[in-house]
């Protein structure tokens, strides 16, 4: 059954739902505000489809049917009303989302979802007329790679929505988890914990980011260091989200002034192409842990497909 998508914000994340929705048949309206975003998320998406024919993975016309199922908006204004699935993947920024969850509601979707890391769902459904339609949808990144589907159930989210939510994950073949509705849920607030952490070592000098990345890769299993999933995640996403459970938690989510002067200084991690680490045409540069012990995965380290994240 193909369902009609509705995919709002084409950064990092959105254009990860928007391939494998497309990817699995479905219908896509990827709206993006930023004009020069919209259209290098079509040019990444077309590229990340090209590579799956070189792979072998898909067929010529696979790709280019998979190509033509998304189409690019500049606003919700755009979409047609009562689409199946609407998840909002923009800024973890608790004002926009709401704004952008309001506008969406008013199209009436069946399922309204939010990708967010971290915000509690109650929070986000206030000013809702609907909140029993609306659950939180939290995919992790790289979306085509990672098989998880955090599913947060708010207080107001009925039952419906949540089975509703478990059908979708298996549609788009993720593995979901169903949790409560808690800042930062069950894998941010780890996640970020150690992370954070691992900031405040570089700060310390304990060691240089590849070796406290390298001890956890070689010494706990880890498929990649804290240090490069945050360059992964991306530095502005990971301090929003520190904010976050420092307002909820205290001080142990506060975010370290290397992470904040970081931002400030544009070194977002791999989208900037400087983080932790330098980044050039996606690619990390320099031989550090995840190049010298591989991602855990067999055959090899990848970018693209390494990481968990938020
Ligand atoms: P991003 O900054 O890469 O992308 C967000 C996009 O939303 C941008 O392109 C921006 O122009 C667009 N946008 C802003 N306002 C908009 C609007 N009103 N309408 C349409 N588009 C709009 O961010 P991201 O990393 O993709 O994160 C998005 C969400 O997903 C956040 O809530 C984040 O916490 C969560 N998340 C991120 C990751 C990750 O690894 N980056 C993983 C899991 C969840």
């Amino acid at each position: 059954m193909t369902e009609r998508f509705v995919v709002v914000g084409a950064g990092t994340m959105g254009l990860g739902i928007g391939y494998v929705a497309a990817g699995a048949g479905h219908p896509v309206e990827l709206v993006e505000v930023d004009r020069d975003r919209g259209a290098a998320a079509m040019t990444r998406l077309a590229d990340l489809w090209d590579r799956g024919v070189r792979r072998g993975k898909l067929t010529v016309a696979q790709a280019a049917a998979n190509q033509e199922r998304v189409t690019l908006r500049a606003g919700l204004a755009e979409v047609a009303a009562e689409p199946q699935v609407i998840v909002e993947a923009v800024p973890e920024r608790l004002d926009l989302k709401r704004a952008v969850l309001a506008e969406a509601e008013a199209l009436h979707p069946a399922l309204l979802g939010s990708n967010t890391s971290s915000i509690p769902i109650a929070e986000l459904a206030e000013g809702l007329t609907r909140p029993e339609r609306f659950c939180g949808l939290h995919f992790f990144n790289p979306v085509w790679a990672m098989a998880l589907l955090e599913i947060v159930v708010g207080s107001a989210t009925a039952s419906e929505t949540t089975a509703a939510a478990v059908t979708l994950a298996t549609r788009l073949g993720k593995d979901p988890v169903v949790v409560r509705d808690m800042p930062g849920f069950a894998t941010s607030r780890l996640g970020v914990a150690l992370g954070l952490e691992a900031i405040r070592m570089v700060a310390d000098g304990v060691a240089d980011p590849a070796d406290i990345d390298k001890a956890m890769v070689l010494g706990y299993r880890h498929p990649v260091g804290p240090l490069e999933l945050t360059d992964l995640v991306g530095l502005d996403v990971r301090l929003d989200i520190a904010r976050t459970l420092q307002a909820a938690y205290g001080d142990r989510f506060a975010p370290p002034p290397l992470l904040v002067e970081m931002v400030a200084a544009g070194r977002l991690g791999k989208k900037s192409g400087q983080g932790f680490y330098h980044w050039a045409d996606g690619v990390r540069s320099g031989g550090t842990a995840q190049s010298e012990a591989g991602d855990g995965t067999p055959g090899g380290a990848s970018a693209d497909r390494t990481g968990t994240a938020r």
